[in-house]
C-alpha cells in the first residue's frame, strides 16, 4: 500500500492505528498461551482496556450505539479505508461483537497450531450462507455448472438452504453424500466444478459423523476447502481446524448460548484456506473470515446484534465445564433408554453400540482433560435421539407425556428439550429426503439439560409407560 497517497493528517492516524494493532497482536499472543477456560473467561478484554476505556468495568461493555464518531475528516478517511482499527457502523463491526469474535477465534484455534479468525452473524443459517456464498460465484464466462458436495445428514434448515435456495433457485448442483464414512463416495462425487465440501459432525439429529481428517485430505487434493458445521460439538469437545477443516460454522444459538437468550452464528477460518477460486482480494484466501466481514457481510447485512453477542459471551465462559457435565448426563440417559424395552434404537455417539462410536472417539475429547493417565477423556455432547416401538403415534404419545422435558424445536439448552424432527425441524424436506437422512417419525430427538439425570430418567420412564 502506498501511504504517500494520503495526506500527512491521515498518515498520522494510520500510525496511531498501527500502534493499536501492535498492542492487539501482543494481547492475542499472550492470550494464546493461556488455558481454554481462561480464554473463555477473559477473551481479549483486558484489565488495561477496562481501566483506560471502560470505567474499569469488569464485564465487557454493551455498545448498542449504531455508529462511531471520528475526531476529524482525517481520522474518518483513515478509518473507512480500513487503515486503522475501527468499528464505524454496527452492520460492519461493533466493540461488543468484537469481544465475542475474538473469544471464539481463540477457542476454536486452541492448540490447533493454526491462526484463526472469526466473524459472528445474526444466526447459524446466516453464518452458513455467508460461508458458502463466496465460493459459488462464476469464475469463467462459460457455462460451468457449479456444484457442492455435502453430507445428506445435516440440520433441516441447511438441507432447505442447499436444495431450495441454492439448487432450485440458483442452479447450484448439490451432490449428497449418503455414506460419509465411505471415502470413495466423496472422491467419486467431486469434479473440477466442485467448489467446496460441506459436512456436519456430529449431525443434528441423527448423530452422523465422519473421518474429518480423511475428508479434509480429499478436499485439499482437489484444491477445495472443507467447511464443517461443528455446532453440536462446540470447541470444548472438538476443534476441526486441527484436523484440516478450513472453515468451521456454528449456530451459536445452541450449546454456546445454553441460557437460550440469543440467536446467533459464527464463521471461523484458518489462515490460509485451501481454494482455487480466483478473487482479487488476497484476504479471501489468507483470512477468509475477515474477508467475509469486510466485504460480503458489509454488503449483504447479516450482522449480529451486540446484545445477543454479549449474551453468548456471558454464557460461553463456562463452556468446557458445561459440556463436560451435560455430556455425562446424556450418557446416563442414553444408557437408560438403551435398556428400555419400548425403545428399539438409541443414537448417541457415546454408546459403544453406535456404529460411528469408534470414529467419534477419535475426535470428540474434552479439551484440557486428563483421565489420570495423561490421556484426554472422551465426551460426546448433549444431543441424542431414540426411536419408539410401534406406530408413529407412540412417539407422539411419549412426547406428549413429558412433564419436565420441554416440547420444543431447540437444542443446546441448559433445560432438557425434545422434539419429533419428522414433524418439526425436518418437516419441510419431505418423506423421501427424510428417508435418505434416516429420520423416521418414530424418532424423538432429545437434548439433555443440566437437571439431575435421575429426574430426567424418571420423566422418560413415566412417559414411556404411557404406551
Ligand atoms: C440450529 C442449527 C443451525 C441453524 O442455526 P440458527 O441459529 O437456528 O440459524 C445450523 N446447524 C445446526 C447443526 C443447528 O443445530
Amino acid at each position: 500500500m502506498n501511504l504517500s497517497n494520503y495526506s500527512p493528517g491521515v498518515q498520522k492516524y494510520i500510525e496511531i492505528g498501527d500502534k493499536i494493532k501492535q498492542k492487539q497482536r501482543h494481547l492475542i499472543e499472550s492470550r494464546k498461551k493461556l488455558k481454554f477456560d481462561t480464554i473463555a473467561v477473559h477473551g481479549l478484554y483486558s484489565i488495561e482496556e477496562a481501566l483506560e476505556n471502560n470505567q474499569g468495568a469488569v464485564i465487557e461493555p454493551l455498545y448498542l450505539s449504531t455508529s462511531q464518531a471520528y475526531r476529524d475528516a482525517d481520522e474518518m478517511e483513515a478509518a473507512l479505508a480500513y487503515l486503522m482499527p475501527t468499528w464505524s457502523y454496527t452492520r460492519i463491526a461493533n466493540p461488543t461483537t468484537y469481544y465475542l469474535e475474538w473469544t471464539l477465534a481463540l477457542l476454536e484455534g486452541y492448540q490447533t497450531g493454526c491462526d484463526t479468525s472469526c466473524v459472528i452473524t445474526s444466526s447459524g443459517m446466516s453464518a452458513i450462507t455467508s460461508a458458502i456464498d463466496p465460493f459459488i460465484v462464476k469464475q469463467k464466462s462459460g457455462e460451468e455448472k457449479i456444484n457442492i458436495v455435502a453430507t445428506c445428514q445435516v440440520y433441516g434448515g441447511t438441507f432447505q438452504l442447499f436444495t431450495v435456495r441454492k439448487m432450485q433457485e440458483r442452479g447450484v448442483e448439490i451432490r449428497w453424500i449418503l455414506h460419509p464414512d465411505d471415502m470413495d463416495e466423496w472422491k467419486s462425487k467431486i469434479d473440477e466444478n466442485t467448489r467446496l465440501l460441506y459436512g456436519e459432525a456430529p449431525s443434528n439429529p441423527q448423530q452422523s459423523f465422519f473421518d474429518i481428517e480423511e475428508v479434509a485430505k480429499i478436499a485439499h487434493q482437489f484444491e477445495i476447502p472443507l467447511i464443517l458445521d461443528s455446532t453440536c460439538a462446540t470447541p470444548a469437545l472438538m476443534r476441526p481446524i486441527q484436523y484440516g477443516a478450513d472453515i468451521v460454522v456454528h449456530s451459536t444459538t445452541k450449546s454456546l448460548t445454553t441460557g437460550g437468550l440469543a440467536v446467533g452464528g459464527a464463521i471461523l477460518s484458518k489462515k490460509p484456506i485451501t481454494t482455487k477460486i480466483k478473487n482479487d482480494n488476497p484476504l479471501f484466501k489468507e483470512n477468509f473470515a475477515e474477508y467475509v466481514k469486510f466485504l460480503p457481510y458489509r454488503d449483504n447485512g447479516p450482522a449480529a446484534s451486540p446484545f445477543n453477542a454479549l449474551m453468548t459471551l456471558n454464557d460461553l465462559r463456562t463452556l468446557r465445564l458445561k459440556m463436560d457435565f451435560l455430556s455425562r448426563n446424556t450418557m446416563k440417559v442414553a444408557e437408560f433408554l438403551q435398556s428400555h424395552p419400548a425403545v428399539y434404537q438409541v443414537d448417541y455417539l457415546g454408546l459403544e453400540s453406535h456404529p460411528l462410536h469408534k470414529i467419534a472417539k477419535k475426535y470428540m475429547k474434552l479439551v484440557d482433560s486428563d483421565d489420570g493417565k495423561g490421556n484426554p477423556v472422551n465426551r460426546y455432547g448433549h444431543l441424542m435421539s431414540f426411536r419408539i416401538d410401534g406406530p408413529p403415534e407412540n412417539a407422539r404419545k411419549v412426547l406428549n407425556s413429558f412433564k419436565i422435558i420441554w416440547r420444543a424445536t431447540d437444542l443446546g439448552r441448559i433445560k432438557s428439550l425434545a422434539t419429533i424432527p419428522a414433524i418439526s425441524t425436518h418437516q419441510q424436506q419431505g418423506e423421501e429426503a427424510r428417508q435418505m437422512a434416516d429420520i423416521p417419525p418414530q424418532l424423538i430427538r432429545l437434548c439433555v439439560g443440566a437437571e439431575h439425570y435421575e429426574d430426567i430418567i424418571a420423566d422418560l420412564e413415566q412417559a414411556l409407560s404411557k404406551i
